[in-house]
This record gives structure tokens, sequence and C-alpha cells, in this order.
């Protein structure tokens, strides 16, 4: 075997470590509830390739040692790439309530453990997971932060379109929810509420009512689910006096966190949650351009921006943190057409935290995801 055929044994071992998790672009196979799991993954690399045939080698004795130091130093590199995935988190939505197409409803999805969890249920959730071929019935459990509609109305069609006998949905265990203050009494009543879909469906269709049951609990600060090495803590933030409770989450897996702040403005408990974090994803909310002009034609925005965190503040929070990814999602930025005013662009919003921080940062978009592993927290490119 010569160098050439050795590089491609490394190089098709490789392959096979990186066959099993593909992390370069999203899904276009079928729907699969179970076997693409963050947390299931295969033995790392160094398994993988004592399992590859790799034939006899004769080589003379002092390109032996080039060769292995080659093999080494390729297997090293390999390895190193392939270090096992232990978190993914994907941002279904990064939007707020405005409507705009090019933003989904605020919603995150975050797997550990085998587990796929589901935080908030913004406008556009499930169209996101379906174009990620993640069934809305493979979700285990499902948090929300706050009772803000825009973080809720895409919870309905969670809950019902995931009940559905299809590749697509296909729950068979009741909704689990966990949420604040008014999180079971909002189940109840939308139970009620589509009483006659759920005859229609199970008399026409048979779905079992299992998949249609829910099991929602009201919840408090600390830890509120513990399955499988996942914990996910909850904690209060500051959203404004009249939205209490107000929760961020923290999501804690073999000695990874993620923390989602949640809606709140400068809050010193996300700073101390996110502190050594692998992955922080926080809100952001900021006017382009002169804020007169969009506060003027509508003073209620200035509420609004009074109950978030600006790019400078969000700045000295990353920069107290120091997590290891500082990732913008629910991105609010009060536009006034009339006024030429658009929305702030992602340079603008980078622009304005480099004020206060200079450390890793990206501005979510729909559909981004990153991986959490030994090695760090990269952004999975589509
Ligand atoms: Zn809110
Ligand atoms: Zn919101």
């Amino acid at each position: 075997m010569n160098i050439i055929t050795l590089v491609a044994r490394i190089a098709e071992a490789c392959q096979l470590g990186s066959s099993r998790t593909d992390r370069s672009a999203l899904p276009t196979q079928a729907f699969e509830p179970g076997a693409t799991r963050v947390g299931h993954l295969p033995a790392r690399f160094d398994h993988q390739i004592r399992a590859t045939p790799a034939g006899s080698i004769r080589v003379h004795k002092p390109v032996c040692a080039k060769l292995l130091g080659l093999a080494t130093a390729l297997a090293l590199i390999c390895s190193a790439a392939q270090a096992e995935e232990l978190m993914r988190v994907t941002l279904l939505g990064t939007g707020s309530p405005r409507p705009a197409p090019d933003r989904n409803g605020p919603s995150t999805l975050v797997e550990a453990g085998g587990l796929r969890l589901m935080f908030d249920f913004g406008r556009g959730n499930t169209v996101a997971l379906f174009r990620l071929k993640v069934p809305i019935g493979s979700i285990d459990a499902h948090f929300l932060t706050h009772m803000h509609s825009d973080h809720i109305n895409g919870l309905p069609d969670t809950y019902l379109t995931g009940w559905l006998g299809t590749p697509y949905a296909n729950r068979t265990k009741p909704f689990r929810l966990f949420g604040p203050k008014g999180t079971q009494a909002m189940m109840e009543n939308l139970y009620a509420a589509f009483s006659e879909d759920r005859r229609i469906r199970q008399e026409d269709e048979g779905y079992p009512l299992s998949g249609v049951a829910f099991d929602a609990k009201d919840i408090e600060e600390g830890t509120v689910f513990e399955q499988d090495g996942v914990r996910v803590s909850a904690f209060p933030v500051d959203h404004g006096e009249h939205i209490k409770p107000a929760f961020g989450y923290r999501i804690d897996y073999r000695g990874h966190a993620v923390v989602l702040s949640g809606d709140t403005r400068y809050s010193k408990r996300i700073e101390k949650e996110a502190t050594g974090a692998d992955l922080l994803v926080h809100e952001v909310a900021t006017v382009s351009g002169n804020p007169d002009k969009v506060l003027a034609d509508f003073p209620n925005y200035r509420t609004i921006l009074a109950h978030h965190t600006n790019p400078v503040e969000a700045g000295r929070l990353f920069a107290a943190a120091r997590p290891k990814l500082a990732v913008y999602s629910h991105i609010v930025s009060p536009d006034n057409p009339a006024k030429g005013v658009p929305s702030a662009t992602p340079a603008e919003i980078v622009a304005q935290t480099r004020q206060s921080y200079d450390g890793p940062l990206v501005v979510g978009e729909d559909l981004m995801r990153f991986s959490v592993t030994d090695d760090g927290v990269e952004q999975i490119k589509n």
C-alpha cells in the first residue's frame, strides 16, 4: 500500500466517521424520529478506524516511520474533526411578533442525550421542524419562557398538528409542556377549544387519544426537567413589572451548558447562568438610525424597547459572562416604512454590540444550527 492508498484509507475511515452525523447540510432524507438523535451518536472516530479493514502494509522501515507520523497526524486531525456532538441547538425562529416572512416567531430546539426539547412556539415553528425533517411528534418535552403571544401563537399548531398520524408528526404520547403560571390552564382551554377537531379526527382517522392528551405543569424557579443526563433549569429574568413570571432556561448535559435568555432586559441572573456556558442564545432589540423617527409615530415602541436588551447592554453581558459563543435570537427591531426607517440589519446589530464586546458573536437566522462538543461550539454550516 502506498501513501496515497493509506491516505485514501484514512480518508475513507474519516468518511465513515462523518457519514453518521451529517453536519454539512440540512437533512434531505426521510423523517427519522429516532435514528439521528444527538447524544445517540456512534463511538468516536478512533473506534471506527480500528474497525475499518486496512489490509496489510509493507513498506521500507525509514518510510514507515514517516508514514506512521503522517497517518497519526491525519488520524488526529480526523479525530479532532469528529469530536462527539453532545448538544445541538437549532434556531427554529429568530423573530418577534412582526409577521415578516424572513423570520419565524421565537422558537428553539435543543437536542442532547437523545432527547429533543423545544423552547417557545412562535409562528412557523412546525414549518421549521418540517424543513429539518424532525417529526413534530418526536419532541420529548416542551418549555415556555413567558406568556406573550409571540411565544405561544404557534403552540396549537405544534400540539395539534403533532398528533396527526403522518411521517412529519405522529405523536402517540401526551404533549408535555412546562411553563410559568397559567400554562396548565391554557392547555385545558386549548383542549376544550379543539374538542370538535379531536372528536372528528379520533372517529374519522382513528388516532390514539393518548397523542392529544397533555401533561402541562406550572413551574417555579429551579430544576424543572431531568432525564437521561439532561437537566433543564428555569431562572427568573427581567421582562418588566407586568410580565411575571418570565423565565430563561439553562440546559446542562455532560459538563456542557446552553443558556436561553427568554425575553428580558439586562439581567444579572442571565450573566450568572451564562458564565462559563458553551452557548448563550440571547434576545436583542434595537432601532436602526434615529429612534425619534420611529418612536414619534408609534410611541408604544418605546414601551416595547424598554422591556428588552439593546445590543450595547447585551455586549456588556457577553463581556462579563464570556460564553464560548453568543448568539442573538428573538431579534426585535421596530421599523417605520412611512418615514423610511427599516429594521436594523445584522451588520448594524453587530456594530452596536462591538461597542461593548469583542468576543464570538453570531446574529441568528432561522434554521441556524450549533454543535457543542468537548472541543467547543461551532456553527453547523447549512
Ligand atoms: Zn415577551
Ligand atoms: Zn417575545
